[in-house]
């Protein structure tokens, strides 16, 4: 938690904010209302907190906020905007630094790709953007094409507008399945290598048959690139979530692509109603704070932060291999949630621990630290989570559970 004196301190020291409003007197004002009481809910309602050597999960809320970001929401927090207004103008700044024709911010990932799809749909229409999820007896399309392999839960994203999934497998079988309710034909990223057909020409596909493509690289940055890459690629609409990797509100993410689709979009976003998108509303504050993310995010040295993962990762890997019968194998998946990965396996005849007990030992410990079990009967962890020093304390309990243990 940021107290009163370090954020003042920061405030200070972030151009952004002064930018924001012309100066700095309106925030300071701000700061003096007690609307910032040294109340900690955390103890009051008994919420445990823990190290995350996890990784960006949903359920341990993604990510930390960067410090910039969490600024900005406060120093936003205090005026009025038009909620168009902020879309489109912060729109517009994430749109050139993607390399996209529009962009907007979206309640996350799966929101935007809900309302890029409903874009899709009804385009400029508003009788038919009123119509949606019930699209029988209308003249909406109504199918998306997915690759069998790419099916995941995140797809029902897409039956949220009312289409249904049609999955092939081959480009014979996807040709065949084109017709006239052919919608739009979408991709999943991290998936990429359990599908047959590859993103180029996923994306010649639906240029061959005038069918738009969309691909969710929802938890795919790093690499950087990534936030570009698709979009030059030619896909028309690219979605990422704003709170894994980006340190974004964790419910904010981008929806990204040809403006004709992202202004249609928009007819399904708040303010308006009558939509299927009024509940998937961002506030100016995650708006604005998502912009910050994404800016920091691209600024960022990133061979600096890949040694800095890899040099925490070595940390608790020493101190766990200094247990007799404990293994570890360090990699990075290759296409999402590409950082330093830990995956610790251990002789039972050494170490007699189940991987369940281990977990509930370092979560029940103090502090309490999370991990992942992996399917190897073992625990995977990942350091990107860590603050700075953390990777101290996993290493010793890590240590710790495991001698408890050996035999
Ligand atoms: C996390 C994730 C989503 C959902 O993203 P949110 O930003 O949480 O809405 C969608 N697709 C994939 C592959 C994801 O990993």
């Amino acid at each position: 938690m940021l107290n009163r004196r370090s954020l003042l301190k920061h405030l200070s020291a972030m151009p952004l904010v002064g930018g924001l409003f012309g100066g700095a007197a309106p925030i300071a004002s701000g700061l003096a209302a007690p609307a910032l009481a040294p109340r900690n809910l955390v103890k009051e309602l008994g919420i445990r907190t823990f190290i995350n050597a996890a990784g960006t999960y949903t359920a341990m809320t993604g990510s930390l906020m960067d410090d910039d970001v969490v600024n900005t929401i406060l120093a936003s927090s205090k005026e009025f905007m038009l909620l168009d207004d902020v879309q489109t103008k912060v729109g517009e700044k994430i749109a050139v630094l993607t390399h996209a024709e529009s962009a907007v911010v979206t309640a996350g990932c799966f929101s935007a790709m809900t309302l890029g799809l409903a874009g899709v749909l009804t385009g400029m229409d508003q009788k038919k953007v009123e119509q949606l999820p019930h699209l029988e007896g209308t003249d909406i399309k109504s199918e998306v094409i997915i690759q069998k392999g790419h099916n995941v839960g995140y797809s029902h994203s897409l039956m949220n507008t009312g289409c249904k999934i049609v999955f092939i497998e081959t480009v014979e079988e996807l040709e065949k399945a084109i017709n006239p309710k052919t919608a739009m034909l979408w991709f999943l990223n991290i998936q990429s290598d359990k599908g047959k057909i590859m993103h180029q020409q996923w994306v010649e596909l639906g240029k061959k048959h005038n069918i738009p493509t969309m691909i969710d690289i929802a938890a795919d940055v790093p690499p950087v690139e990534n936030l570009w890459k698709f979009n030059e690629m030619g896909f028309d609409l690219v979605c990422v979530s704003g709170g894994k990797a980006m340190r974004g509100p964790q419910s904010a993410g981008l929806l990204m692509g040809k403006k004709m689709y992202i202004d249609a979009a928009r007819l399904s976003m708040p303010p308006r109603g009558s939509t299927i998108g009024r509940g998937m509303k961002v506030n100016k504050e995650e708006i604005l704070g998502m912009y910050v993310a994404l800016e920091k995010f691209i600024a960022r040295d990133q061979d600096k932060d890949w040694k800095m993962l890899e040099a925490r990762a070595a940390h608790i890997t020493d101190a766990a291999k200094s247990v007799k019968g404990v293994n570890v194998e360090t990699f990075a998946p290759e296409l999402g949630n590409h950082t330093p990965t830990l995956k610790f396996t251990w002789d039972i005849a050494k170490v007699n621990l189940t991987a369940k007990a281990l977990q509930e030992g370092l979560r029940n410990g103090n502090p309490s630290i999370e991990i992942v079990l992996n399917d190897a009967n073992g625990i995977n962890m990942t350091t990107w989570m860590l603050k700075p020093g953390e990777e101290k304390i996993v290493a010793t309990r890590l240590k710790e559970e495991l001698m408890k243990a050996a035999v």
